[in-house]
């Protein structure tokens, strides 16, 4: 596999352009040209014979979409292949004030989670930040018709979302760059207040985050309240408690001022029973952070079931009426197999068989 251009920030293309013994100037184009998501090949503003040079050492495209898949709610669910003919998934969610994109850090994931697809396969690879940042370039590319603010400030997407393939802070160097790449004002400058990291509670990372001052959203993957319950659903619990990620969530507020989020997914006869509702109460009341409950979608290689919409709302109520902030997901994307994994799960099986 060749280099990956859109891993550099501007001044590493900089010294890259200058190395090549190319104007210092060169550099902004290419830039310009990479975050309009343009293969290399494909930036007019550059010479035949610099793009040839650049060529030999760096992919044309790092990145590219071989399916998508349309949901009847709007919802776009994307296949992308990657230069050693990897696959990964991503979705873009279209809302009234933008479009959010969900991004993966890894193909397949290690993490071993009971309700999953990603980690079926477990790891295969790493992705590096310019793969991770081209999934977002070349899809705001895809939709820059649908682009709202002005100038430099006009892109598609406009909020980005780490909760695709892979635990983030299981690939933190890469993801980290790509954080910094993602929100520079050198690039697409989404800023850091629109993206959502989620991890599964590695909890040193989860301080070393707090301390990269980057004021993102920092969610963590609860799914229960006892680490009993959490150890059968996320073997990653039985490295680190409860109470340990709540001790890393509390300083990072502390650091970052910003609240913290919780995914909870419901798993009817697991997690979503009255007394779950309580003990979730007792274990977060007064904190500040939000909870976002998940309906199971649920994994045919998975015997876990979803809970009902009904039911779903009386446990949302419950932790509303313990004074915890929370809403429920709406479900979408669901024809798309728009959970974590699952299209790349069934082209894989698809193409063994
Ligand atoms: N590894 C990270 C990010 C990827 S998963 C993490 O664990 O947070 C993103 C979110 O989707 C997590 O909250 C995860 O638990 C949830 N998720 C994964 N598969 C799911 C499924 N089948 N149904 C509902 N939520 C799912």
């Amino acid at each position: 596999m060749k280099k990956v251009l859109q891993d550099l920030n501007f001044q590493e293309l900089e010294t890259l352009v200058l190395s090549l013994g190319e104007k210092k100037f060169r550099a902004k184009q290419l830039l310009e040209g990479l975050t309009q998501g343009k293969a290399i090949s494909g930036i007019t503003s550059l010479s035949k014979a610099f793009k040839e040079r650049l060529l030999e050492e760096f992919e044309d495209q790092p990145v590219r979409i071989k399916e998508t898949f349309y949901s009847l709610d709007g919802t776009e669910k994307y296949l992308f292949e990657l230069s050693d003919g990897n696959l990964i998934e991503g979705v873009l969610m279209k809302y009234k004030y933008g479009y959010t994109q969900c991004v993966s850090t890894q193909v397949g994931c290690r993490m071993g989670c009971a309700f999953c697809a990603s980690t079926l396969g477990g790891l295969v690879r790493n992705l590096t930040a310019g793969e991770i940042l081209s999934q977002i370039l070349i899809v705001n590319a895809l939709h820059k018709e649908d682009a709202l603010g002005d100038g430099a400030q006009k892109r598609a997407v406009t909020n980005v979302v780490l909760m695709g393939s892979g635990e983030p802070l299981d690939n933190y160097d890469e993801t980290v760059k790509f954080l910094r790449l993602v929100t520079s004002g050198d690039g697409l400058g989404i800023s850091a207040r629109n993206v959502s990291l989620s991890t599964c509670g590695i909890v040193p990372k989860m301080y070393r985050l707090a301390d990269e001052g980057i004021p993102l959203n920092l969610t963590v993957s609860l799914h229960a309240t006892d680490d009993e319950t959490r150890a059968r659903v996320m073997p990653v619990a039985k490295a680190y408690s409860i109470a340990e990620i709540l001790k890393a969530c509390e300083y990072y507020f502390q650091k970052t001022g910003r609240r913290y989020y919780f995914e909870y997914t419901l798993i009817e006869g697991e997690n979503c029973d009255e007394e779950h509702a309580q003990a979730l109460v007792e274990l977060l009341k007064g904190k500040p952070c939000h909870v976002n409950l998940i309906r199971l979608n649920e994994v045919k290689e998975r015997d876990l079931k979803s809970m009902g919409e009904k039911e779903a709302y009386r446990f949302l109520g419950r932790l509303e009426k313990g004074g915890l902030s929370a809403t429920l997901r709406r479900q979408i994307g669901v024809d798309v197999g728009g959970a974590c994994g699952q299209l790349r799960a069934s082209y894989l099986q698809q193409n063994e068989q």
